[in-house]
């Protein structure tokens, strides 16, 4: 028998996702983000559920690939664009749209003998900082792109560096807006939570959306609002099972470190997942978990394999009861991710990324 840890990607809820983004954003066109593997999900796997958008956005370029050996014709866009020349020959050939940053390349695509024309994305640093021309040196970098023989058609982009926080957008939508307002092009500006909170603004949604995290089903502004608040389903389950039961005495601890000490006699559950399945070592005693579909917690410290779970809610739990760490419990209870990241003192966005290659993946 196999170790009972398993992920299970929910397509539908993929699909509901999109469906959600495209509600926010009406009349925009949806990039799916789907870098880093579909955060987590796995690219063939999230392709499924996530092929009704118009098109996919993503970094590396053999991603790009995996794309388009799936079939996909439509639209596939580099958010990063290229780390070198060579990698041009591969946008021709596979036909993808790529980000342009920086005059290095600027100067790559000058120099490139393509045969097809490329379509670029020309980005705007307008505030977050790590990527793009600045408003006051957008322009000179339009003409220079527009003067290109190997560049067909421009579209213009930026990315909100805090559209999920206190800050908003305001500033940077101002900045794209007032360097941009006579140029031509398409325009693409929001990531999921200026989709899911400010695309009622046409200028927000413009003419693409790149929501990433909430197709996924995860809250990108948690815990101002959960995934629940925008009507998001989580696309990623990671059960296991009980695979032993302790009784702890009063005044004992369980696993290592003994930083979890009984106050009364407690029963507890030993579960088949830990750090090495991804599961966060920094969750605490009192992270949220699910035995057979009821809420419970961990006590003690994470440990490699197996995390210890408090069976107090669920007298009826034992050896074989299902344990879900995040997702969708068989009873239909749903533990979103963002509350288990956020013991952790992290976001659901890591804990995705983070499923370990050993956890044995489902589609359902
Ligand atoms: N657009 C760009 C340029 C990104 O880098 C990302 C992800 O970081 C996204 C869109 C999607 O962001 P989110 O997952 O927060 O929706």
């Amino acid at each position: 028998m196999p170790r009972p840890i398993l992920a299970t990607i929910h397509t539908s809820s993929l699909s509901h996702n999109l469906l959600r983004a495209r509600q926010a954003a009406p009349d925009a066109k949806v990039w799916a983000v789907v870098k880093a593997n579909a955060y987590g999900h796995g690219i063939e796997r999230a392709y499924e559920g996530l092929r009704g958008a118009d098109g996919f956005a993503l970094i590396d370029l053999d991603e790009a690939e995996r794309v388009r050996r799936l079939g996909w014709r439509g639209p596939v866009l580099l958010l990063e664009g290229v780390f070198e020349p060579r990698d041009l020959e591969l946008c021709s050939r596979l036909g993808l749209w790529h980000t342009v940053h920086c005059d290095e390349q600027i100067d790559m695509l000058a120099t490139h003998k393509t045969h097809q024309p490329h379509r670029v994305f020309l980005k705007m640093n307008s505030g977050m900082n790590r990527l793009g021309f600045t408003p006051q040196r957008y322009r000179a970098a339009w003409t220079r792109l527009n003067a290109l023989p190997q560049v067909d058609e421009i579209s213009l982009m930026t990315h909100f560096s805090d559209a999920d926080g206190p800050r908003g957008i305001a500033q940077q939508l101002a900045a794209f807006q007032a360097a941009t307002q006579d140029l031509p092009g398409e325009r693409t500006l929001s990531n999921s939570a200026a989709t899911l909170r400010h695309a009622a603004d046409p200028a927000v949604r413009a003419d693409w959306v790149r929501p990433g995290i909430a197709v996924y089903g995860s809250a990108p502004d948690f815990p101002e609002h959960s995934a629940a608040h925008w009507g998001l389903q989580p696309a990623m389950t990671l059960a296991s099972k009980i695979i032993a039961v302790q009784h702890l005495l009063a005044g004992t601890s369980v696993g290592y470190g003994s930083n979890f000490t009984a106050e009364a006699p407690l029963r507890i559950g030993t579960v088949a997942c830990g750090y090495a399945d991804g599961y966060p070592r920094l969750c605490p005693t009192g992270t949220p978990v699910l035995v057979d579909g009821v809420r419970t917690r961990t006590v003690g410290r994470v440990s490699m394999d197996m995390i210890a779970v408090d069976l107090t809610p669920v007298p009826e739990a034992g050896f074989g009861s299902e344990v879900t760490l995040w997702g969708r419990a068989a009873n239909g209870t749903v533990l979103p991710i963002d509350e288990v990241a956020a013991t952790a003192g992290t976001v659901g966005y890591e804990l995705m990324c983070a499923l370990a290659p050993r956890v044995p993946v489902v589609v359902a």
